[in-house]
């Protein structure tokens, strides 16, 4: 039995929150706010294929919704403010967290991606050597 020597893994959740290249770990992943380099400057990994769809913005929305909701009934039990003052913090909390989440957990999504279509076509090309070996014929 054949083996390729594998790539070296990068943890997919270092190289996104980071925002770093999932199949090098140096290069930029994002040449704006949330665009996508088309290539990795420093492997040349086509980056552009990896989509990661709208999965970013639903967690966001999962994940800062949570938060700005349950303290916003803390504060509104604990402290009874103005309604006037509740705007006025959770307004500017829900799009600084929004932005703020939005470019890590991209790049989160994207290296998971990577990681799993990188780790399908090593299956895929392992299981077509195996079938390639037993069809074969010993002589
Ligand atoms: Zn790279």
């Amino acid at each position: 039995m054949s083996s390729t020597p594998s790539k070296e893994v990068f943890s997919p959740f270092l190289t996104g929150i980071t925002c770093k290249c999932p199949a090098c770990g140096k290069g930029k992943l994002f040449s704006g706010y949330i665009d996508v380099q088309p290539v990795c400057s420093e492997c040349g990994q086509d980056l552009k294929s990896i989509d990661s769809g709208d999965g970013p913005a639903v967690f966001v929305i999962f994940i800062v919704g949570f938060v700005v909701i349950a303290l916003c009934f803390w504060v509104q039990l604990a402290f009874r403010p103005p309604f006037w003052l509740q705007l006025l913090i959770w307004i500017p909390a829900i799009l600084g967290l929004s932005l703020g989440l939005l470019k890590p957990l991209k790049g989160v999504m994207i290296a998971l991606h990577y990681k799993h279509i990188t780790s399908q076509q090593e299956a895929e090309n392992q299981a077509d050597e195996t079938q390639a070996d037993k069809e074969t014929p010993d002589t």
